[in-house]
């Protein structure tokens, strides 16, 4: 039967936010050393905005943008809907419809004329071309902590896109928080290396890990079980429920999708990072009063 101060301590979660799908979650919380967090969505807002956009030269930039967008049309991804945005803000109306094969944690492959076009990540589209489009100007780009996602078709690069996600506003706080409690932070995330280290400095993470698959994200997850025991994980996306199935305890932000927020043990209700170390710390006094 369930203890009553376990059951007062779920209660008191759901009052502040944070919404636990039983009580061993509770125990396990109070044990956790280490936790891994996504990035995309779940240390950022997820909303990231196109602020730059090159093209090869001799390409027309409108329907070279018109077919990027019409790609990305068809998919949700948060990149997908930033650069479907941007393309309306550029006076584009109607997209032509493209059909599309979605490659997760990749990006988007269509073919077009009997040429196939890739959009997504350097990896993806070959690293070197991607690095060496319009003198390097990737880069730079990622210095500045920004996305890039790019477009080939059979002649090389055709386009690169630099989209820029806002770190949350309480991820810093929310990251100190938990390594006050003597908890190890990592970040996992698909995006490329430059820009990840960005963004986890950013938000003060102790370690990141970049270029994940999600199947990427369940091995380093594995990894830190081995050293650590009880590992927690924090995600939004799809591509995060293996990982979240996998920690000894899943944490889903409440904007997530439907399959993290169910893969999930516990619900950040209103996507507030800063909850985790307020979940621990009352999970470890129930455990003194349970003990
Ligand atoms: P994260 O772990 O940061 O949430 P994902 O695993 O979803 O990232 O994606 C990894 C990378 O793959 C993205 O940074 C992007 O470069 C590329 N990518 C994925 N989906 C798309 C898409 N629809 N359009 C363009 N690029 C994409
Ligand atoms: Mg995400």
């Amino acid at each position: 039967s369930i203890m009553p101060a376990t059951l007062a301590a779920i209660s008191n979660g759901a009052k502040n936010g944070i919404l636990f799908k039983g009580g061993i979650h509770l125990e396990n919380i109070s044990e956790m050393r280490a936790i891994a967090l996504d990035k995309t969505g779940t240390l950022t807002q997820g909303k990231p905005v196109v602020t730059d956009f090159f093209v090869r030269e001799g390409l027309d930039r409108m329907s070279t943008l018109t077919t990027l967008a019409a790609m990305e049309a068809q998919s949700n991804h948060p990149l997908a809907q930033a650069i479907s945005l941007y393309a309306r803000s550029e006076g584009i109306g109607q997209l032509p419809l493209i059909h599309i094969e979605d490659k997760p944690g990749f990006g988007l492959q269509a073919t077009i004329n009997d040429q196939t076009i890739l959009v997504g990540k350097p990896d993806f589209v070959n690293k070197e071309d991607a690095f060496t489009f319009h003198d390097g100007i990737a880069t730079k780009l990622a210095d500045e902590g920004k996305t890039i996602i790019f477009m080939r078709d059979e002649f090389g690069i055709a386009a690169a896109a630099a989209l820029k996600d806002t770190v949350r506003e309480e991820a810093k706080e929310a990251i100190k928080l938990l390594q006050s409690l003597g908890i190890k932070t990592v970040m996992l995330t698909g995006d490329n290396e430059k820009t990840a280290s960005v963004i986890a400095k950013e938000a003060g993470i102790d370690q990141y890990i970049a270029e994940c698959l999600p199947e990427t994200k369940v091995e380093h997850m594995k990894v830190l079980l081995k050293e650590y025991k009880f590992v927690g994980m924090v995600g939004d996306g799809i591509n995060d429920a293996p990982a979240l199935a996998t920690a000894t305890t899943g944490f889903a932000m409440g904007e997530g999708t439907d399959v993290a927020l169910e893969t999930a043990d516990v619900v950040l209700m209103k996507s507030d990072l800063s909850k985790i170390a307020y979940a621990i710390k009352m999970s470890r006094k129930m455990q003194r009063i349970v003990k």
